[in-house]
């Protein structure tokens, strides 16, 4: 099955990566404003591949993304000196609708998975100048906050973290909201499992959990300047949960037309995720605090999309 990424800079290229390294697909194809990054990108990853999977890697221009089942966009221009967070969404939106529509008019059935920052809103930039149904835009949005979430609670618990089934939800980014009212470890609900075992999660030990979650890509660009590894590996589980038609339950984006009062915003829940795209939406158990921080995200979401036009 061939997919599509379209910027190949850190994120677009460590997904290829991992997609490579995973197996995920069989033909992968690189495009970018930089004709000749993607080909380099493309054959750096391609000569991986004898180590690891039989997956095609080339670099190509939007024409060749036809037939693509999904196609990632990591596609964005960074911050100039003194720009505002708004005005650089402006010109991301602007990269976005020559992107949107050389990939549309080539593989017009494709899932558009978007990993281009702030997430949320470029997920709903994204649905909006596609014109396509919410289920088949999906953001990669907080399945690596979940992830580092589920890594830290199993070190606090002892536990594998696959054993560990908690969300992050809302913006991926500041506003995130950990759950820990619907938390399990195992069958058990979280808290009272570190109660059973002598590892309490009190107030406190959430809300260090919480806070390292939040800080955790704060420390990487400290030390690197940005991240790609952790996501690249995270679209590329998205894209296997989607054509192999898996129907797991991930915490991905998704424009919905209300969250907690707040009209069509993208931002992450749990979501069953298989190959039409999203499949279902669920909404976990949320105490009245959990409640009011996602509808907090909501409106910070809300408050940057509802000032772009398309
Ligand atoms: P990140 O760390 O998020 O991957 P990068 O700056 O490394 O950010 O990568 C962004 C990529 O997006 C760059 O390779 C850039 O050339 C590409 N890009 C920017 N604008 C467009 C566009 N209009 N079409 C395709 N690719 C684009």
């Amino acid at each position: 099955m061939k997919i599509g990424i379209v910027g190949t800079g850190m994120v677009g290229s460590a997904a290829g990566y991992a997609m490579a390294l995973l197996g995920v697909g069989t033909e992968i194809v690189l495009v970018d404003a930089n004709p000749a990054l993607a080909l380099a990108q493309a054959q750096d990853i391609a000569h991986a591949t004898p180590f690891a999977a039989t997956v095609g890697v080339r670099a190509g221009d939007y024409a060749d993304l036809e037939g693509a089942a999904v196609v990632i966009i990591a596609a964005g221009v960074s911050q100039k000196p003194g720009e505002s967070r708004l005005a650089l969404l402006e010109r991301n939106v602007e990269v976005f609708k020559t992107v949107i529509s050389g990939v549309m008019q080539a593989a017009p059935d494709a899932i558009l998975l978007i990993a281009t920052n702030p997430l949320d809103v470029m997920t709903f930039a994204a649905q909006r100048i596609s014109g396509l149904p919410p289920e088949r835009v999906i953001g990669s949005g907080t399945i690596l906050d979940t992830a580092r979430l589920r890594h830290l609670l199993g070190d606090h618990l002892g536990i594998a973290p696959k054993s560990v089934h908690a969300y992050v939800l809302g913006e991926h980014g500041d506003s995130e909201v950990a759950v820990w009212s619907s938390a399990m470890a195992g069958s058990v609900p979280i808290v009272s499992f570190a109660e059973q075992i002598g590892r309490p999660l009190d107030q406190a030990a959430r809300a260090l959990i919480a806070d390292q979650v939040r800080g955790a890509a704060y420390t990487i660009i400290e030390g690197k300047g940005a991240t790609w590894y952790g996501i690249g590996a995270g679209l590329a589980r998205i894209v296997r949960a989607i054509i192999d038609n898996e129907r797991t339950v991930l915490s991905v984006s998704q424009v919905n037309d209300d969250i907690e009062g707040v009209k069509d915003v993208a931002l992450s829940l749990p979501r069953i995720v298989g190959r039409t795209g999203i499949i279902a939406n669920l909404m976990p158990e949320l105490d009245a605090d959990e409640r009011a921080a996602l509808k907090h995200s909501a409106e910070v979401i809300a408050g940057f999309s509802s000032k772009l036009k398309f």
